[in-house]
């Protein structure tokens, strides 16, 4: 490869708002066949509100938002950002935790106002040994078939309510699946939300339920990348979480959301600095064209 036809191919996904580690990054992305989407903050805006609050005969809504968007608003998450907004709004302020720990895909945990509270997946509530009654079992049903996700909340060793939170899908995700096929790669949805949110964000954006991967805690993301290279496949990954940046390393090529964390933007090979997927298909064909014209 010229280093001539590389400066170039880097000064040109600049235009395009790419920014490309190093002029070797474009030699593995000829290559790549799959590219794994990460959904929260990728292909969706990560920008979630509340929506509802559901809660059991044991809570009222203004106790729920109170100490379920006391502990959230320590968190940095988008889901504790819509759930602590969404608790200020109703409430005008909150109390501050006594006691407050992130449980990494699955929720934050922590002391309120003496209670010990927990606000997240319906997994994290099974580890502590509760349950969720019928009625709150219906609501989270039915607002994930809706495409919501649905978080729980409990203290004091009771299920207490179900929150629904909505993030859009971004306006040019669709398009930019649709390009990324036609450069022939196949697009995979990998998330650790629930399968019932995910298909329908995967529908939304023209992804088979077959390639949706769902439910994944963030330490395996790296597996799954893995996995998919065991299968001969060579693998870009695009994401833009904390939660992403080992998959984002362990891809053969890791592109990261501008808009996303540091992490992220630290393990990826490129940066899509305005967070548009659709430049993920503009770096590909970039790169295969830059050294096509080497070749
Ligand atoms: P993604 O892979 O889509 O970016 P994460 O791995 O960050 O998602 O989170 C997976 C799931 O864990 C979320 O969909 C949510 O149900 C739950 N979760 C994670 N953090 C929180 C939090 N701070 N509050 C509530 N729920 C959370
Ligand atoms: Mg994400």
């Amino acid at each position: 490869a010229t280093p001539t036809a590389l400066m170039v191919g880097t000064g040109r996904g600049a235009q395009l708002g790419i920014l490309i580690k190093g002029p070797e990054v474009l030699e593995s992305t000829r290559k790549v066949d799959t590219i794994v989407l990460d959904k929260t903050g990728t292909v969706t805006t990560g920008r979630m509100t509340l929506l509802a609050v559901h809660t059991a005969d044991n809570a009222d809504e203004a106790e729920v938002l109170r100490l379920a968007g006391a502990l959230e608003h320590s968190s940095e998450h988008p889901i504790a950002r819509a759930v602590a907004d969404g608790a200020v709004a109703k409430l005008g302020s909150l109390p501050t935790p006594e006691d407050f720990a992130n449980v990494p895909g699955l929720g934050v945990q922590g002391i309120v106002e003496g209670h010990a509270v927990l606000v997240g997946r319906e997994r994290l509530l099974r580890e502590g040994a509760m349950e969720l009654p019928e009625e709150l079992q219906r609501a989270k049903s039915e607002a994930e078939a809706a495409g919501r996700t649905a978080i729980t909340v409990a203290w004091d060793g009771e299920a207490r309510a179900v929150l629904e939170v909505a993030d859009a899908v971004k306006e040019t995700s669709p398009e930019a699946i649709t390009r990324l096929r036609a450069l022939g790669l196949t697009p995979i949805l990998l998330t650790g939300d629930n399968r019932a949110v995910a298909e329908s964000v995967a529908r939304e954006v023209g992804i088979a339920p077959e390639d949706v991967i769902a439910e994944v805690l963030p330490q395996d993301k790296v597996d799954v990348v893995k996995r998919l290279q065991g299968e001969g496949r060579s693998v870009a990954m695009v994401g833009d979480g904390v939660n992403d940046a080992a998959a984002l390393a362990q891809a053969d090529l890791g592109l990261a959301m501008g808009t996303g964390t540091d992490a992220a933007i630290e393990a990826g090979d490129l940066t899509l600095v305005r967070g548009d997927l659709r430049a993920a298909a503009d770096a590909i064909r970039l790169a295969r064209r830059t050294l096509g014209t080497i070749r």
